[in-house]
């Protein structure tokens, strides 16, 4: 495996826990409000539609939609030599939306990439603790 170049998050070791844990074992693992039922995105203590603190994981299909993307021409660091490359926001089949670098695109034929497109997370390892999430159109 080459060896992961890019900004490696620092995982949160207290409310973000399970999502990556989830991460090291290539699952994704999602809060979800026992109150209201709703999941959401990124990790609170505190659910984000209701303000009650009834937080459960569990986990989620790691399958979700394409809702927008755009191609990046520019990058920073490590990302400048992966230029252009596609960043996108994903719904997420369970609920709320994430940011990724959307693979299993050209983003030299953006008029391809079609909105609602079928994507799973996939996650590289980026430490030797720490995996990063990425997100592959699979459309089938
Ligand atoms: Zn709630």
């Amino acid at each position: 495996m080459a060896e992961y170049d890019k900004p490696a998050p620092f995982p949160d070791p207290f409310v973000g826990k399970p999502y990556w844990d989830g991460g090291k074992e290539g699952k994704l693992m999602l809060p979800r409000c026992t109150s209201c039922s709703k999941t959401h995105f990124y990790p609170r203590s505190m659910c984000p539609h209701c303000g009650r603190d009834t937080i459960e994981w569990f986990e989620a299909s790691g399958y979700g939609f394409l809702h927008t993307f755009a191609v990046q021409h520019r990058g920073v660091g490590a990302w400048t030599k992966e230029v252009p490359y596609v960043t996108a926001f994903i719904d997420l089949m369970e609920g709320d939306r994430v940011f990724t670098v959307l693979r299993g695109v050209d983003p030299l034929k953006p008029e391809e990439i079609r909105i609602g497109a079928k994507c799973r997370i996939e996650w590289d390892q980026a430490g030797e603790d720490t995996f990063m999430p990425y997100w592959r159109v699979v459309e089938e």
